[in-house]
């Protein structure tokens, strides 16, 4: 079959067929608008086709190609991991201004894919990232992504803060887990697909942000800083735990498409 026919006959949206059909033929999408008469073959042509079917049945495009960009870096993502999102990469701008302002030991936590630690070490290969997760999974396609990339985080397994020890840091930061069990998002998108517990914060969405809050200071040195991804409306419920653990300079801010979805604040010296 020739590679017009091929993205017509795919059934799925025509640019995610261009991106499938472009990555199993390890071409840019561009190669084929001067080649749609150009004619399939094998393996590409069996490989497209069941790309385009397990698509077709939901399977997020992040999974079938097995990769997302984020920010400067291509990451190894699958089953067991958050797909890595816009939003997410408001927040890596975030730590990085932490890190300019002078944050050396940073801990990245639930981190997945490894993005928000791999995003932060890469452009700013003098800070100390550890990132940790509750998954082995996840921690294993991070560190598939550490060694792919060539860069040094240290990779703990743990739930939050409990493997830590006595450890502190300058910056904490996290995308937790906050959407309520009962959201209907959940049932929406790619969001069937990834991970429970990558996704959901107990019933009200916020009891990770809350244990997290709760126990950071043990782990931040005076005068570090907590930062978070939260959902869309949880600003004040964030912003007011932070205040009532006793942080200090909360502030919000807003992603790309003008959401508050961000909120930190400083331990006090
Ligand atoms: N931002 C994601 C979404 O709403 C959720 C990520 C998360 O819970 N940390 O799809």
């Amino acid at each position: 079959m020739k590679v017009r026919e091929l993205i017509q006959q795919a059934r799925i949206d025509r640019i995610e067929a261009e991106i499938l059909l472009a990555d199993v033929l390890e071409v840019e999408r561009a190669w084929l608008f001067a080649h749609g008469e150009d004619p399939v073959a094998e393996p590409a042509l069996t490989l497209f086709i069941d790309h385009a079917k397990a698509r077709l049945t939901g399977e997020p495009l992040a999974y079938v190609l097995g990769y997302r960009d984020f920010r400067s870096l291509r990451l190894g993502v699958n089953r067991h991991v958050l797909i890595p999102r816009r939003e997410t990469e408001h927040l890596v701008e975030w730590a990085i201004e932490r890190i300019d302002a002078g944050s050396r030991r940073v801990l990245d936590l639930g981190t997945g894919s490894g993005a928000i630690a791999l995003a932060c070490k890469s452009e700013r290969p003098h800070a100390m990232l550890t990132a940790i997760d509750c998954s082995a999974e996840a921690l294993a396609c991070a560190e598939a992504n550490a060694r792919s990339l060539d860069m040094q985080v240290e990779w703990l397994e743990s739930h939050w803060f409990e493997q830590l020890g006595g450890a502190q840091w300058d910056l904490v930061v996290s995308n937790p887990p906050y959407i309520s069990a009962s959201d209907a998002h959940l049932k929406q998108g790619d969001l069937p697909a990834e991970p429970d517990s990558a996704l959901i914060g107990g019933q009200t969405g916020l009891e990770s942000i809350e244990h997290i809050v709760e126990h950071a200071p043990e782990y931040l040195v005076s005068g570090g800083w907590l930062l978070f991804e939260h959902g869309f409306d949880q600003a004040d419920a964030v912003t007011e735990c932070m205040q009532d653990r006793g942080f200090q300079q909360i502030t919000s801010r807003r992603d790309w498409s003008s959401q508050p979805r961000m909120t930190g604040g400083q331990w006090p010296h």
